[in-house]
């Protein structure tokens, strides 16, 4: 390791700063999303198998629900545009602009060069979780997705039901896309119900047993026409393992809430306003 500076306290000691303006963020006004809410009936119900995935759609001006069933499970998210999978969830700069972890009031951002709120979180029953003294959260927007490569990678062993491949199937049984092709799709997920966060000696990527419970849920409203796929992570609660058969495993139920009238002041978020040019 090479040698610590003569300023090295001085170097170290310099202030955080929050790198974006997030005051500049346009407002959420949850109030109006929650009279929304009030009046809104449940037009579908999906039903995630444990270690599979399952796609469904949500109209702008629409809510989605999450429900921990059965059993604590995690459950891997990704969002794409309902007309065009390339516009999809963008979870780093989710993570930049909100947090590591999201929760009631936060944003899912979709990709460049649109880049605008694809969701907002209108409820969380694990809002109370906060962070521990791990310094663990819930929902996180910092892992990825378990898949079938890592695991190969670290493991030498063939699973076929990593989250990855299970959004990929059903990618594909609701695109029509082959397989080998919707994968490039797949992308980092919202980890929704998982506990994680970064042990704070070596800042390592932890997970720790879901607080989620049956009953619980995170809801979310469609900014725009929203196709989702949820995968029943084969971790389970992840507190132990993930991409084999050995956690207990529970499935996740989706539910679409349609509104009758949508927020008051809303309208479905357009394209960022960024001319493209990116002219020298
Ligand atoms: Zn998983």
């Amino acid at each position: 390791m090479s040698p610590e500076p003569a300023d090295a306290a001085e170097r170290r000691g310099q202030p955080a700063v929050v790198c974006y303006d997030v005051d500049n963020l346009p407002p959420v006004d949850l109030d109006a999303y929650v009279q929304a809410r009030a009046g809104a009936a449940k037009v579908e119900e999906v039903l995630v198998p444990p270690r599979d995935a399952r796609t469904f759609t949500v109209p702008a001006g629409s809510f989605f629900r999450i429900v921990s069933v059965d059993g604590p499970q995690v459950g891997d998210l990704n969002l794409f545009n309902a007309h065009d999978l390339t516009e999809r969830f963008w979870s780093g700069k989710t993570r930049q602009l909100h947090a590591t972890h999201v929760t009631r009031g936060d944003r899912l951002w979709g990709t460049l060069p649109n880049m605008r709120p694809m969701a907002t979180i209108t409820e969380d029953t694990l809002e109370w979780y906060g962070f521990d003294e791990d310094g663990g959260g819930v929902h996180d927007v910092i892992g990825t997705r378990c898949d079938p490569y890592t695991q190969m990678m670290l493991n030498g062993v063939d699973y076929h039901f990593c989250c990855h491949s299970n959004l990929s199937r059903a990618l594909a049984d609701t695109t029509g896309i082959p397989l080998h092709d919707v994968e490039h799709h797949v992308h980092d997920v919202l980890n929704v119900f998982m506990c994680t966060g970064f042990t704070r000696d070596t800042q390592q990527y932890f997970m720790k047993a879901s607080p989620v419970r049956p009953g619980d849920f995170i809801e979310f409203f469609a900014e725009i026409d929203l196709l989702g796929a949820l995968s029943a992570c084969p971790g389970g609660d992840c507190g132990s393992s993930h991409s084999d058969d050995d956690a207990a495993c529970h499935p996740l139920l989706v539910e679409v809430w349609e509104s009758k009238e949508p927020p008051v002041g809303w309208t479905s978020p357009p394209p960022n306003g960024y001319n493209r040019s990116h002219d020298r």
